[in-house]
């Protein structure tokens, strides 16, 4: 396939746009794509939608970010000009967190499984390529876990609440989450499946916990001497599948539970949103105390680019009832420009 897409500045915020397909379900509705998506342009085509049974006519956007992925491209081409060019930062030592941003059925959780499964080829091809020229060993170790309602959950470890300290050194910790080691690419494999299929299985029984909660997998990178005791820790990838942006106005609920669930995913978007913009602008404090889910990120907007970077990718649906929260989304992620 012709190379498209660029692979923007390395040590900036990198931000992207995903577009995926109209659904079958959408165009049986009478619903059609007002998308149009032209790397690393974005436009959102006049139209009139209806919201909550209110006919609003919507105006034509244009945006451009770094670049932008049309429903015809695959998860890989997002992966090559985002994540695997970081891979070399990482084993240096460095922290890429990578997060998925849009409304509820965007395709968020659809973009970060397979760059799960394109991430671990990866490092194990990079463990071996370190091995041969430098002689350095490396191990990988992975937690998985959700933030629902400001409260952190270990997707590995049956649910159970982990709370957040802070150490006098200002460090972030969450004691007893499970860390655990894979060894082989299949066994990481195997590990973040399970994370995943923990995610789904819970929010089947708990009417879409899914879309109202961040789910945060992260991958350390460990030198080990040659009996695979861990001398040093390197790098860190965090891939972080937000909740669902639109619950943020669940906030206006008359539902209580809706409504404390709703504010808290709005505050932690908004911090979220603070942080990186505080980190781009390379100002010295980061308001990551706002919410849990900056809170536990710390790492990530802390040291400047050169020790930790930021990828964003706004999730979008193309379908004309959506057009409000496609909009809101590509706002959201321009003014982290
Ligand atoms: P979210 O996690 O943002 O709520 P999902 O990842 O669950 O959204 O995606 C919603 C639906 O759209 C799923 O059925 C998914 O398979 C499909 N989908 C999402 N992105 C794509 C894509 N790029 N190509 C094909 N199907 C997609
Ligand atoms: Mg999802």
């Amino acid at each position: 396939p012709p190379e498209t897409h660029k692979i923007p500045d390395l040590s900036r915020i990198n931000i992207c746009v995903r577009k995926r397909p109209l659904l079958m379900k959408e165009a049986n509705k009478g619903d059609f794509d007002i998308i149009s998506c032209t790397n690393p342009a974005i436009l959102v085509h006049k139209c009139k939608t209806k919201v909550d049974g209110i006919t609003k006519y919507i105006e034509n956007s244009a945006f451009e970010f770094d670049n932008t992925f049309s429903e015809y491209e695959s998860s890989e081409s997002l992966y090559f000009s985002s994540i695997q060019p970081q891979i070399d930062f990482l084993f240096d030592g460095g922290i890429v967190t990578c997060f998925a941003y849009g409304q509820t059925g965007a395709g968020k959780t659809f973009t970060m499984e397979n760059v799960q499964k394109l991430v671990i080829t990866d490092f194990f091809a990079g463990a071996e390529i370190m091995k041969e020229e430098t002689g350095a060993l490396y191990t990988f170790t992975v937690t998985y876990y959700e933030i629902y309602n400001g409260k952190v959950f270990d997707l590995f470890d049956k649910h159970k609440e982990k709370k957040v300290q802070e150490s006098r050194s200002k460090q972030i910790k969450i004691p007893g989450l499970k860390e655990v080691q894979a060894q082989t690419a299949e066994e990481m494999t195997h590990l973040i499946e399970y994370g995943l299929s923990e995610r789904k299985t819970k929010s089947t029984a708990c009417n879409d916990t899914s879309s109202r909660s961040h789910a945060i997998g992260t991958i350390h990178i460990k030198r080990v001497d040659s009996n695979n005791r861990v001398i040093s820790d390197s790098g860190k990838l965090l891939l972080v599948d937000l909740a669902g942006s639109e619950k943020a106005h669940d906030s206006q609920s008359n539902n209580k539970s809706r409504r404390t669930e709703g504010a808290e995913i709005n505050t932690s978007l908004l911090s979220l949103k603070e942080c990186i913009r505080a980190m781009e602008s390379d100002k010295y404090h980061i308001p990551f105390r706002r919410s849990k889910l900056t809170m536990v990120l710390r790492d990530s907007f802390m040291g400047g680019l050169s020790k930790s970077r930021v990828i964003m990718i706004a999730c979008i649906s193309p379908n004309s009832s959506s057009t409000e929260h496609t909009i809101n989304t590509l706002r959201y992620a321009d003014r982290l420009k």
